[in-house]
């Protein structure tokens, strides 16, 4: 391996002309210094994954890093997620490659906005999707992820106004799964999944007869409506080792690890289009940078993260906790697949 003058280099074009293993020696080197972790999120690049401590979906991985001794936590995957991290972790820095990488779902809702709505439905209960800003989490009296939705809207009293924010399409699941007439769906959307259209689905289907179809709730309803199974990512993970051929409605990064894991089956993305450019902003050049010079810095005022920790420990706590597995994730887990609950995990 190349020796590497450690000191560090002035911006991330810098780094961007060293090479991979230069950029990797350096990033284990301060990662020791600093006493750091880096968590990967499973849409990331594989060059990232490879120098990640650990790998998952959000919650997950911010969990994870909790529960570590490390003093630095650098996160790879968008801005929500970070947040989540330092949530969770106060006493702990937190860095993010590029601060750019943010989630489009995430910030169709804002704390001012969803204040407005509030004072439109006093005593309504507000359910956030994890993909969410720290900020709306604080003004939400709990949060969800596609596996406990249901579950969560379930637990609220059937005659407070539920205002579910930031995804139309899981909002209109939800609905449609509990036939709740008393819930208010934000606008949002994540384009990945809203942008499946059944066309494509219907010629994935032509062309595979055979194969069922399965999509993430965040996609439209129409596909919902035409689809075998509708379920969170875990799920499909669980349907991928029961099944040999399958037409995905999901993050095509999913449908790649499911097919390096399971290569004799037929997995099939419902939409070659299917991609979260925002996860793939982040770099190893960038993640050197980071952590050379200790950027950037995800930081949270206090009163908001503590709010926002309220509403995510009573869904944690209601759907038994982070480290009290369904019998489902722990059998995943044991065959080496890692579960997660959100559509970009
Ligand atoms: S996949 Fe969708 S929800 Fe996930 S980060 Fe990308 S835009 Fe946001």
């Amino acid at each position: 391996m190349t020796t590497t003058t450690r000191e560090p280099l002035a911006t991330t074009l810098d780094y961007a002309g060293l090479s991979r293993e230069e950029l990797t020696e350096r990033i284990h080197q301060r990662k020791r210094e600093l006493n750091a972790v880096i968590l990967g999120h499973n849409y990331q690049r594989v060059e990232i994954q490879e120098v990640s401590d650990f790998l998952g979906d959000s919650l997950g991985l911010s969990q994870e890093a909790a529960a570590t001794d490390a003093d630095v936590i650098v996160f790879c995957g968008v801005h929500f997620m970070a947040e989540t991290a330092k949530v969770l972790s106060p006493e702990k820095t937190v860095l993010m490659p590029d601060p750019r990488a943010g989630c489009p779902m995430a910030d169709f809702v804002t704390r001012e906005a969803l204040q407005k709505l509030k004072d439109k439905h006093p005593g309504a209960a507000v359910v956030a999707y994890v993909n969410s800003t720290a900020a709306v989490k604080a003004e939400a009296e709990i949060c969800c992820t596609s596996s406990n939705a249901v579950q969560v809207v379930e637990s609220i009293p059937e005659d407070r106004t539920i205002l579910f924010v930031p995804d139309r399409n899981l909002a209109h699941y939800v609905q449609d799964r509990t036939g709740r007439e008393n819930i208010v769906a934000w606008e949002g959307y994540c384009y990945v999944h809203d942008d499946m259209v059944l066309e494509e689905l219907e010629r994935a289907k032509e062309k595979h007869p055979n194969a069922k179809v399965v999509v993430h709730p965040e996609a439209r309803q129409d596909l919902l409506e035409r689809a075998d199974e509708v379920t969170s990512t875990s799920g499909m993970v669980r349907l991928a080792q029961e099944h040999d051929e399958l037409i995905f409605g999901t993050e095509r990064g999913l449908v790649d690890q499911l097919r390096n894991r399971f290569p004799g089956k037929t997995f099939i993305p419902l939409s070659g289009a299917a991609v979260c450019g925002n996860m793939k902003l982040n770099t190893l050049a960038k993640l050197a940078w980071s952590l050379d010079h200790m950027e950037h810095e995800v930081e949270l005022d206090e009163s908001v993260r503590v709010k926002a920790e309220a509403s995510l420990r009573r869904m944690l706590e209601l759907s038994g906790g982070w480290k009290a597995p369904t019998e489902e994730e722990r059998k995943l887990e044991e065959a080496g697949v890692r579960p997660s609950g959100c559509g970009c995990s």
